[in-house]
């Protein structure tokens, strides 16, 4: 019985399998098959590795905040000019002295994921400065604030220790601590002098690379920054003096309780001030050094 069953198996199987390919005509050179001919003539054909559902290749997509999957187009850290050749020793337009290693550290490492994400740091201080004007909000605004002006000093000064950058890093975690515990103060001169001088130290942070070495490209605004940094204390002096004495008639109706024009106004002014430039600062380096398709 297992015999017979055995045999109406095989005579199956005879049947199912696909008949041999026909043989040459005579004279003919036989006709080599195609590989779709040999795999589908052939029960078990050899799947080369990595053949089976293969994945196309996708197109380098590059987005904010992400490191670069292509080659980078190099450009001078002192003017923004497209270095074609960096083999040369100098820069055509301004004469910069080409940096291989400077150059190696801008735009291989992680300075365009840095300046993406300082940008959005920059923007979300000017937002919560302005959740900070409504009374309600006014609290968790201002730590929102100094969290945010120390997490900026933390990732401004990554991979810059021992340099003049980190020590600008470290001072901007120290403003954000002191407006941090200012944040529920009554006067908010104190805050947004640490707010403003927290925005320039931020700003240095980031325009100084891991060798120390100042960013050419925006070396007018890293002076203005550290004029700032220098008048801030000035300006917030000059505040207390004023607030201090008898407001003149009618300025404590036109400015009521907490929005005092020295104790607030002015310094909370001078605070969005150094943040917008601090954004404008970043987006158009990060433009220049990293975004610009032109030439
Ligand atoms: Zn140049």
């Amino acid at each position: 019985m297992a015999g017979e069953q055995r045999a109406q198996d095989d005579k199956r199987k005879a049947l199912e399998r696909p008949s041999p390919p026909a043989a040459a005509a005579p004279g003919r050179p036989p006709v080599k098959p195609s590989p779709a001919t040999a795999r589908a003539d052939d029960p078990f054909p050899t799947i080369a590795p990595g053949t089976l559902n293969p994945v196309p290749p996708q197109p380098p997509r590059r987005r904010p905040g992400k490191p670069r999957t292509e080659p980078p187009r190099y450009r001078c850290l002192r003017c923004g000019y497209l270095l074609a050749d960096t083999t040369v020793e100098r820069c055509s337009e301004c004469g910069w002295q080409i940096d291989p290693e400077r150059l190696a550290d801008w735009y291989l490492g992680d300075e365009e994921q840095r300046f993406a994400r300082a940008v959005w740091f920059v923007l979300a201080c000017l937002f919560t400065h302005l959740l900070a004007l409504l009374p309600p909000l006014c609290l968790p605004a201002r730590v929102a604030t100094a969290f945010l002006v120390a997490w900026a000093g933390v990732v401004g000064r990554s991979g810059k220790q021992g340099s003049v950058g980190s020590y600008y890093g470290i001072a901007a975690m120290v403003a954000g601590g002191i407006m941090l515990l200012m944040a529920a103060a009554a006067s908010s001169l104190t805050f947004y002098t640490a707010d403003a001088i927290g925005g320039c130290l931020v700003l240095l942070t980031m325009l100084h690379d891991a060798n120390g070495t100042p960013l050419g490209v925006a070396r007018g605004s890293r002076m203005a920054a550290l004029a700032l940094l220098f008048v801030t204390p000035a300006i917030a002096v000059a505040c207390y003096t004023l607030e201090s004495a008898a407001p003149p008639a009618g300025w404590t109706s036109l400015f009521p309780a907490p929005y005092t024009p020295f104790g607030f106004v002015a310094p909370g002014v001078l605070a969005v001030g150094v943040w917008a430039f601090a954004w404008r600062t970043l987006a158009g380096v990060q433009h220049i050094l990293f975004r610009q398709q032109d030439l």
